[in-house]
C-alpha cells in the first residue's frame, strides 16, 4: 500500500469564504523518473495567486489544468529521495521550487536562458500538484539549493515574491540616482523596495493601507505615499514630494493602478507590470515603455538567493499550519497579511 501524506487539496473552484481546500491524506508522491526528486516540504508561502486559481479567476487562463490539485508554489524541503540520474544534488540537501516547475529546455526560449516564456513549462500547484502538503516532487534542474544562514520558512517567499521582485525591480533598470516607485506592498513589494535598495535607487512605495505604507518604510523605503481614492491627489502628492519617476513597478492587481503607475513616471520612463491587467491609455507620444515580468528564470533564481544572503534580505513572515490555509488565503484577499504567510507542515 502506498504511504499517505497531509495536503490541503482543491477539489472544486470556488470563494475562498466556503474553505475550499480540504485536508486529506493522500497518496505520497514517489519516483517516477530518473531526474526527479521527493522533498519533505518545511515550508510554503501563500500567494494572491494561489487565491485567484482557487477562486476560479483564472479559468479562462487554463489555471488549474485540472482538479483536484495541490496548491502552493513557493516551496522549501529537505532532499529525502532522488532519481537514479540526479547528480547536482543529494539526499539531505535542501533545496527551493519556484512557480516554474519545469520547462522543455529545447525551444528558443529555453536555450537562450528565457525558460520562463516556455510555451510547455509547467507551473508548481497549477499543472502539476504544489507546496500544500507534506511532500512533493521535484525536478533536479529547476530546483535551487538554500544557504545554511536561511532557515526554511524565511527562504520559501524567496521562491515566489522574490524571483518576481527580483526580475520586475532588474526591468525598471534601477540604479543611483534614479527614482523607482513601487505600485502595491505586500509579499512582493516588500522585497522589491529592498532590493531597488541594493541596485541604489532611491525608492518610493504606495499602497493603499496603513498597514503597507509603515511596512514600506520599515524596509527602508525613502518615502511612501498612500494611494487612496483620487489618482489626481496621488499624482499631486508624488509630484510635489518626489518629482515624476524613471520607473514604476507595478504589483497591485488593478487596471486603475496600471494607470496611476503609467501617468507617474517621466517621458519615456519604464513602467514594470508584473500582475495581469489592462492598460487603458498609452501614451504614444510621451516614449513611454511598458514592459511585462513574468516570475523569472533559474538563473534569476540562484542570483536572488545569493543576493538574499548577502548583503541580505529582511523577509517578513508570519507561520501559520498546513490546515489553516482557507483562514489564511481569506485574510490575504482581505489585505490583513502584513508581508508574506508561510504554511509549515
Ligand atoms: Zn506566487
Ligand atoms: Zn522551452
Amino acid at each position: 500500500m502506498a504511504e499517505k501524506m497531509q495536503a490541503m487539496v482543491l477539489t472544486k473552484l470556488a470563494p475562498i469564504e466556503t474553505r475550499p481546500l480540504k485536508l486529506m491524506s493522500i497518496d505520497k508522491p514517489t519516483i517516477k523518473g530518473r531526474m526527479e526528486l521527493i522533498l519533505e516540504i518545511e515550508a510554503c508561502g501563500v500567494c494572491r495567486s494561489n487565491l485567484h486559481l482557487i477562486e476560479g479567476d483564472w479559468k479562462k487562463y487554463g489555471a488549474p489544468s485540472s482538479l483536484p490539485v495541490i496548491p502552493g508554489h513557493e516551496v522549501v524541503g529537505v532532499v529525502k529521495k532522488l532519481g537514479d540520474g540526479v547528480k547536482k544534488v543529494k539526499a539531505g540537501d535542501r533545496v527551493g521550487i519556484q512557480p516554474l516547475f519545469s520547462s522543455c529546455l529545447q525551444c528558443d526560449y529555453c536555450t537562450s536562458g528565457r525558460e520562463n516564456l516556455c510555451e510547455s513549462a509547467e507551473i508548481t500547484g497549477e499543472t502539476v500538484q504544489g507546496g500544500y502538503a507534506e511532500y512533493i516532487s521535484a525536478l533536479e534542474e529547476f530546483v535551487t539549493p538554500i544557504p545554511d544562514n536561511f532557515d526554511s520558512a524565511h527562504a520559501a517567499p524567496l521562491f515566489c515574491p522574490g524571483i518576481t521582485a527580483y526580475k520586475a525591480v532588474k526591468a525598471s533598470e534601477p540604479a543611483a540616482g534614479k527614482r523607482v516607485g513601487i505600485f502595491g506592498i505586500g509579499g512582493v513589494g516588500h522585497l522589491a523596495i529592498q532590493i531597488a535598495k541594493i541596485y541604489g535607487a532611491r525608492v518610493l512605495a504606495t499602497s493603499r493601507t496603513r498597514k503597507h505604507i509603515d511596512l514600506s518604510k520599515k524596509v527602508g523605503a525613502d518615502n511612501a505615499i498612500a494611494y487612496q481614492d483620487s489618482d489626481v491627489q496621488f499624482l499631486k502628492n508624488l509630484t510635489e514630494e518626489e518629482g515624476l519617476l524613471d520607473s514604476a513597478i507595478v504589483f497591485a492587481p488593478s487596471d486603475r493602478v496600471i494607470d496611476v503607475a503609467i501617468r507617474s513616471v517621466k517621458k519615456a520612463g519604464i513602467v514594470v507590470l508584473a500582475v495581469r491587467g489592462k492598460v487603458a491609455d498609452f501614451p504614444t507620444f510621451e516614449e513611454k515603455i511598458i514592459k511585462g515580468s513574468v516570475i523569472g528564470t533559474r538563473k534569476d533564481m540562484a542570483d536572488l538567493v545569493k543576493m538574499a544572503s548577502s548583503p541580505g534580505l529582511q523577509v517578513i513572515i508570519e507561520k501559520h499550519r498546513l490546515a489553516e490555509a482557507n483562514e489564511v488565503l481569506g485574510r490575504l484577499k482581505k489585505s490583513e497579511v502584513e508581508a508574506r504567510a508561510v504554511l509549515i507542515p
